[in-house]
């Protein structure tokens, strides 16, 4: 197939509903590929290696192999695991007009207008009473936001929908017991022994190349998936280099602030280097020296010019669909891009032999923001924003250039095997 990088990040996406799953796909493919698992309520190993720690919907993987002293520098290429979408309230259960409705609620800036009229299924994780957690997914269209039709309407133009009032979600006409005992029921799982859940919708029309060449992805999720799956294909693919230690680091809850115990302004990434460092023999000076010399490509995707309103973008600095990776540049630190991280990345894309765009928000628009400022300020390391253009950012359903896929894992793969 000619897009088969493509084509295999639509599978990607499809297998992984929610940051847990994208979790699992991820650690799947790296354990394939020699990957072990540490727990991190184990001592952590001190022989060099491949590695992978999972926490909740986060990911950190890395290869010591070349490393030659504790105080070498890590290569990191970061990312989000999450994407804004609809979630279950926890007393989800409703009957207006004796149909059985789901209350959701929107987790992030979902582009929530997107989400109605459209075959959602629900995926996420149970807690259980014996401490187990079980994820969990339907793939079948089981929710559905209907609209409103246009003739009951007292705005034709249509308005983002009410969050609290407009979102849920019908599942059947005829309810007979709760939505919870029902999923639970097809996963297996007695409904009584669930003392907790993190549910949410997604869209389950399978991803696929679209356009008449097919060199478009129509897929959701693709912020920020479409950096998960060119990172771990980078990571995969990314020569040994003496002396350098390569870390792919991919967090939850990006979309709502990294705060937590997993996220980018979480330890998690730090607790995990100063490990790397101590259990190859190093000093807590070491730790300090290792991360003074590394520097972090923080992977987001980014804004294409959208044709139809190409107005809404900087004049100058228009951004094709196809042309490659981007460099993200925000001068109030939306992104942690600066001078030196922006020459580590330009000279990546060098090496890997692919285009660089250079991306600025237009000044009189909010720009949004990365993990990128916020994993800085944690680990106190060199970044520099990056990602791969795309439209409809936070649709339900978003749309890149099928040629962008591998121009970016191999920018990234070059990212983390620095050849000067
Ligand atoms: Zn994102």
């Amino acid at each position: 197939m000619v897009h088969a990088p493509a084509a295999e990040l639509c599978s990607f996406v499809d297998a992984s509903p929610t940051p847990f799953h994208v979790c699992a796909t991820v650690l799947a493919e790296l354990e394939g590929a020699g990957y072990r698992q540490i727990d991190e309520r184990d001592p952590w190993p001190t022989e060099p290696g491949r590695y992978v720690v999972v926490r909740g919907g986060s990911l950190i993987a890395f290869s010591t192999v070349a490393s030659t002293s504790p105080a070498d520098p890590f290569r990191v290429v970061g990312g989000h695991t999450d994407s804004p979408n609809l979630r279950l309230k926890q007393h989800h259960d409703r009957r207006p007009e004796g149909l059985g409705v789901v209350a959701l609620e929107p987790y992030g800036g979902a582009w929530t207008h997107s989400w109605m009229d459209r075959d959602l299924g629900v995926a996420g994780r149970l807690a259980l009473r014996d401490g187990r957690v079980e994820l969990v997914r339907v793939d079948e269209p089981v929710l559905r936001v209907p609209q409103l039709a246009i003739h009951l309407s007292d705005d034709r133009k249509g308005v983002q929908p009410d969050p609290q009032r407009h979102l849920d979600a019908l599942w059947t006409v005829s309810p007979q017991g709760g939505f919870l005992s029902w999923l639970a029921g097809q996963a297996g799982i007695d409904a009584d022994e669930v003392l907790g859940f993190d549910l949410m919708a997604h869209d389950v029309t399978p991803s696929r190349l679209v356009g008449a060449r097919q060199d478009l992805v129509s897929a959701p999720r693709l912020d920020n998936q479409g950096t998960c799956f060119a990172g771990t294909r980078a990571l995969l693919g990314a020569p040994d280099v003496e002396g350098v230690r390569q870390v792919l680091a991919l967090f939850d809850h990006e979309e709502v602030g990294s705060t937590s115990e997993r996220g980018a302004f979480s330890d998690f990434l730090t607790g995990v280097l100063e490990r790397i460092v101590l259990a190859a023999g190093g000093t807590r000076d070491d730790v300090h020296r290792a991360i003074a010399g590394s520097v972090c490509a923080s992977g987001d995707m980014a804004h294409a010019t959208h044709p139809n309103r190409p107005e809404r973008h900087e004049p100058l600095h228009h951004v094709e669909l196809g042309g490659g990776p981007v460099l993200k540049v925000n001068q109030n630190l939306r992104y942690a891009t600066d001078a030196v991280g922006s020459a580590a990345f330009a000279r990546a894309c060098e090496q890997a032999g692919v285009p660089l765009q250079r991306y600025v928000h237009r000044a009189d628009l909010p720009c949004g923001s990365t993990i990128g400022p916020l994993s800085a300020s944690r680990t106190g390391m060199t970044t520099v924003d990056v990602g791969a253009a795309q439209l409809a950012m936070h649709s339900v359903r978003e749309t890149m250039a099928a040629a962008d896929v591998p121009l970016y894992a191999a920018a990234l793969s070059a990212f983390l095997a620095p050849q000067d």
